[in-house]
């Protein structure tokens, strides 16, 4: 099997990842940063964001796995003490694929109508440098709200414990196909009205967002940001492609949600 390393660049995420490619290596299995089947990412959840991002054009063969050499991550769930085990695993036994969706944003511009497609983990946010963001908000090309405010973010299930929850958007379990448009700071007043809570929109519904009065876009995915001029309108839905994990062993989203955000294990 090829397997590719993504590490942070730190001392401890290099140090560790030299150690995993002898492992492997030792195992007879070969380092292939082009086209491997197994990426291992080693530092946080930003590094498995970035490993992502990095094999995003080969997702239906590749499988990803996060080991995190700082905090618990919600991708990088594995840790430095288990490496041994982590790598007689992926060395010994063929592993299980959980698939998870994940977003699909186009964003159209005058002289690029077709538009951009990029694809997100988390979540992609909408923001501008021009004060508020004014946007007609279409549902399914029919018209559901004028939104102002700060911005919004459209999110993923295995997304929608960042930027989103820190919105006051609920927890989606990934298997649900999904996404969740969160508002951020709308402005409700006697004149300008938005629903107010987070949507939940199933797969092969689209929202698409129409500029108001901005022409200039700050459009997150994930963690890079890009500054869009004359943008016509930003397309969102739940993606045909799927991200792959690799599991080794059981861990269940809820737990992981707990893990993270509640209390730690009681075992
Ligand atoms: P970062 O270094 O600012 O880290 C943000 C935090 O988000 C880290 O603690 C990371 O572990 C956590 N995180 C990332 N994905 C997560 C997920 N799916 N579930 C739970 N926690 C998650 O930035 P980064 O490491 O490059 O990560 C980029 C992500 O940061 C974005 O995709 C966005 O979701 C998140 N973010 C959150 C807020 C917020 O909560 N107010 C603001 C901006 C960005």
């Amino acid at each position: 099997m090829k397997f590719s390393i993504v590490s942070r660049g730190d001392e401890r995420s290099q140090n560790l990842t030299e150690s995993i490619i002898a492992y492997l290596e030792g195992f007879s299995l070969i380092y292939d940063e082009k086209e491997p089947e197994l990426v291992i990412s080693v530092g946080g959840d930003g590094t498995f964001l970035e490993a992502f991002h990095r094999y995003v054009h080969r997702l239906s063969e590749t499988a990803f796995i996060g080991i995190h050499t700082g905090h618990l991550g919600f991708y990088a769930d594995w840790t430095p003490d288990e490496l041994e085990k982590l790598v007689i695993e992926i060395a010994k036994t063929p592993y299980q694929i959980v698939e998870y969706p994940l977003l699909e944003v186009i964003i159209c511009q005058r002289g690029n109508e077709e538009g951009e497609r990029v694809l997100a983990l988390n979540e992609a946010t909408i923001k501008t440098a021009e004060g508020s963001v004014v946007f007609d908000i279409d549902i399914n090309g029919e018209h559901f709200e004028t939104f102002r405010g700060d911005g919004l973010c459209i999110s993923t299930p295995t997304g929608s414990t960042a930027y989103n929850k820190a919105l006051g958007g609920a927890i989606i379990h990934p298997s649900l196909d999904a996404i969740q448009v969160t508002e951020m700071a709308s402005i409700n007043n006697r004149v300008f009205r938005t629903i107010g809570s987070p949507l939940i929109l199933p797969k092969h519904h689209t929202c698409v967002l129409k500029p108001g009065i901005n022409s200039s876009f700050l459009i997150a995915r994930d963690h890079s940001t890009d500054t869009y001029q004359d943008v016509i309108s930003i397309q969102c839905r739940v993606a045909k492609e799927k991200i792959r994990f690799a599991r080794y062993r059981p861990l269940t989203f809820w737990n992981r949600v707990k893990e993270s955000f509640v209390s730690a294990s009681d075992k």
